[in-house]
């Protein structure tokens, strides 16, 4: 995670480039971050000594509006992950035709070992270093990995006592009671799975004959896992960062929800599995060995770089719908297309997330909010558009389905770059 996965986004962006007859001026800005910042934040732990850790921003581009990204909270956080993630996302607003630019946060840590009271400081301490680089119409900051509602909520009270105004529109993904969203929550689980639907009537697939793995059990791959279970789907296999578990005559997600919510632990729904009747014949499984299962999809919900050229022809799986940011490396992409692999890229099929939080931003901004109701139907318009005519580009120039998500994004970021006139 370092140069390598920023030197393998632009790689996607120069295949991308071969198909559309873009400016070599817009090439050249979208090769380089607008602004990087990396700060030092000292917090007291609570023995009373101090501690520095390392945070960045990186807003990429906002030529289409305001930049807008997650935080994440990772102890493989670096100033190149970071602006891989904010490359990505400006694609990810363009596809999705949102007003918005892309941009990426994270602080280097394992939150794991910090107490609640050290991640709050911590969380206040990111704010106060980057406050000037952030607000409601410059960069809008959001979830992103380890990081929740909570940590936005003291975010965004750290930067309304900062401006001396109650500032909501400043970071989206807070809690319901903090000007949050309904639906935020399981937004990126949801506009993936309203893709996955749509792709699957095109393929004329019917859930009972399709077998499913999901990699990550976290806020993406829980809620994609359950709606999948819920629409009849075959989930065989699900995993965490420990391991997974295995059926081959599908899991019963809902209990796997509640174990995991209990002991915080896949593989512990396992050991325990005995007390549940209906789980006491699941096997356990490497998530290596989840990768590479025969079942009709994979749904990569975890971490980036997870299919490789190492294990690529290994996977078998026939449909892979990325619902993390870049968890296939671009030589993985090529060893998967000669497989016949079909890829719903991550800038489309993940992009839920973001939706309903320019959706929170525009509530916050109106003073009006949306029931949950409503806040599904328009993901499910505005993801299901963009996915049909990303399937549409795909077919029409015969490429894969990622590079036909490039050009969908790249001509609306030309458009956007053509309109503001010559002025470098
Ligand atoms: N972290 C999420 C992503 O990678 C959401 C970003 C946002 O809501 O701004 O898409």
């Amino acid at each position: 995670m370092s140069r390598a996965l920023l030197l393998d986004a632009n790689r996607r962006l120069e295949k991308a480039l071969k198909h559309v007859p873009i400016s070599d001026d817009t090439s050249e800005r979208l090769q380089f971050p607008k602004a990087s910042l990396k700060v030092s934040i000292p917090i007291r732990l609570d023995d009373g000594a101090l501690r520095v850790f390392e945070g960045y921003r990186v807003r990429y581009d906002d030529t289409r509006g305001p930049t807008k990204g997650g935080i994440r909270f990772h102890p493989g956080v670096t100033m190149d992950e970071v602006q891989s993630l904010a490359f990505w996302m400006t694609f990810k607003c363009a596809v999705l035709n949102l007003p918005l630019g892309g941009a990426k946060g994270g602080i280097t840590l394992n939150p794991k070992e910090l107490s609640k009271f050290e991640l709050e400081r911590l969380s206040r301490g990111y704010i106060d270093a980057i406050a000037d680089f952030i607000g409601p119409d410059v960069d809008i900051p959001a979830p992103d990995v380890y990081t929740n509602p909570m940590i936005m909520g003291w975010m965004m009270d750290q930067y309304s006592i900062i401006r001396r105004r109650r500032s909501p529109a400043v970071i989206t993904g807070k809690p319901l009671s903090l000007g949050g969203s309904q639906g935020r929550d399981t937004a990126t689980g949801m506009g993936a799975f309203y893709v996955l639907q749509a792709m699957m009537a095109k393929l004329s697939r019917s859930p009972e004959e399709t077998t499913v793995a999901v990699q990550g059990f976290g806020n993406a791959g829980s809620v994609i896992a359950r709606l999948l279970f819920d629409a009849g789907y075959r989930v065989v296999a699900v995993s965490d960062s420990q391991g997974g578990i295995y059926c081959a005559r599908g899991l019963d997600i809902p209990s796997v929800q509640q174990f995991k919510a209990s002991t915080r632990s896949i593989k512990a729904v396992y050991c325990q599995g005995s007390v549940c009747s209906l789980i006491n014949d699941y096997d356990t499984l490497t998530n290596a060995e989840l990768l590479a299962l025969d079942v009709d999809i994979l749904v990569p919900a975890a971490l980036e770089n997870q299919i490789t050229e190492a294990n690529a022809d290994a996977v078998q799986a026939r449909y892979i719908f990325e619902v993390a940011n870049g968890p296939i490396t671009s030589a993985a992409d090529r060893i998967l297309a000669a497989k016949h692999s079909l890829v719903f890229p991550d800038i489309l099929v993940n992009a839920g997330g973001v939706t309903v939080s320019y959706f929170e931003w525009v509530q916050n901004r109106s003073g009006l909010y949306w029931s949950l109701p409503e806040v599904n139907q328009r993901l499910q318009h505005m993801i299901v558009t963009e996915a049909e005519q990303v399937w549409g580009i795909a077919q029409e120039l015969a490429m894969p389905l990622r590079t036909a998500a490039y050009v969908h994004a790249l001509k609306r970021l030309e458009s956007a770059f053509n309109a503001k006139g010559t002025r470098a």
